[in-house]
């Protein structure tokens, strides 16, 4: 219904329910657990029995993310319960998955503590390439832009490669959201993501969501879900749905803002490595620029140590010492304190919606 509508446009309508005089835009959370049964026909007659499987508030949402991804989304309750959802039901023992050796962390420690276990045989490729041929694999992951390097990789040439090889491809989607990129529409089978970062973007819950066009795929997640119940709880589902409707004017001033912090950045001589996809000389730049509809609100860079980061958190009245990205106000991160295998000064700054003078100020004074 919202297709041929701009972002901002898309991203008020999406998965409202047509007008009604005297209800609201849109509906308060349903809470519940189990719903009224017709009480000789059972749960055949309503489309609601039981809160696990069945929720309309949680379906508004999923109706929003699936226009916004141009699929059939399921909702979880985290990023990473929607990450494990598709790789539990896609991969089998003695099937081979392929991950991104530089993406999100935790991806890898469930690969190793529990595909292994299970006898799917892992395999790791660096985000910006060389990637093994696909032959034999089952799952390809991607993650792009990676996080935490920023790496980007070509969606539609590896989901071509992949397929001739008869592998299936996921796209982890949180950094880019679907106004950056629609994995989809670039030949991916699934697009996967944490919606706790700029997708709902108030760092104030956690999100996950997978969407396909494949039904079989669906039907699949559908059913992990079920059956190990990662649902988010209808309040959430509401607030996520609610923040939507800000996704595009958030990552206007997010991706404004780091515009301008990757420039501060790069011409300071005492600030190292500094990688935004949207910086020209970028290793990222030529496939973000082609890709891409918006380059997303995070920068990263390396400030020599730990101490100095620790400096530069303390002298800064506006950058926030937190994790996770994508939120209103600016944050950063020292990756190597949660044992991400980056250098020690490595820092993932996610910029806010904060006026862009006043972060530049604060951020040169307190790097200085
Ligand atoms: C945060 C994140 C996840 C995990 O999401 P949660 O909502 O924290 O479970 C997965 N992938 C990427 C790229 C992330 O940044």
């Amino acid at each position: 219904m919202t297709a041929s509508f701009g972002d901002g446009t898309r991203c008020v309508h999406a998965g409202l329910p047509e007008p009604v005089p005297g209800q609201p835009f849109l509906p308060g959370p349903v809470f519940a657990a189990p719903y009224h049964l017709d009480p000789v026909t059972g749960p055949a007659a309503a489309p609601d029995g039981y809160g696990r499987p069945d929720n309309p508030t949680r379906r508004g949402l999923e109706a929003a993310i699936g226009e916004l991804e141009g699929g059939d989304c399921r909702a979880f309750a985290t990023g990473q319960a929607a990450i494990t959802a598709v790789l539990m039901s896609v991969l089998r023992p003695g099937d081979t998955v392929l991950l991104p050796g530089d993406g999100y962390y935790t991806v890898r420690s469930f690969a190793a503590s529990t595909l292994e276990q299970l006898g799917v045989r892992v395999v790791y490729a660096p985000t910006a390439g060389p990637y093994p041929s696909f032959a034999g694999v089952r799952l390809v992951l991607l993650e792009t832009p990676a996080n935490p390097g920023l790496d980007v990789c070509d969606v539609s040439a590896l989901s071509a490669a992949a397929h001739e090889a008869g592998a299936l491809v996921a796209v982890d989607n949180t950094t880019a959201t679907p106004l950056g990129q629609r994995p989809l529409d670039l030949g991916a089978d699934i697009t996967v993501a944490s919606g706790t970062k700029a997708l709902t973007g108030h760092s104030d819950m956690l999100l996950g969501y997978a969407a396909t066009r494949s039904a079989d795929l669906l039907g699949r997640i559908t059913t992990w879900r079920s059956h190990t119940g990662a649902i988010p709880g209808a309040f959430d589902a509401w607030l996520a749905h609610r923040s939507l409707a800000t996704l595009d004017l958030r990552l206007a001033r997010q991706s404004a803002n780091a515009a301008a912090v990757a420039q501060a950045l790069a011409a300071r001589s005492d600030v190292e490595l500094v990688r935004w996809p949207g910086l020209p000389d970028d290793p990222s730049y030529e496939v973000a620029s082609r890709q891409m509809r918006r380059i997303p609100g995070v920068v990263s860079f390396d400030l020599g140590s730990a101490e100095r980061v620790g400096r530069f958190l303390t002298a800064s009245r506006l950058v926030f010492a937190a994790t996770s990205f994508g939120g209103l106000h600016t944050t950063a991160d020292r990756r190597a304190q949660w044992g991400d295998a980056t250098p020690p000064g490595f820092v993932r700054l996610s910029c806010g919606i904060e006026d862009p003078a006043d972060l530049l100020t604060d951020l040169n004074a307190s790097l200085s």
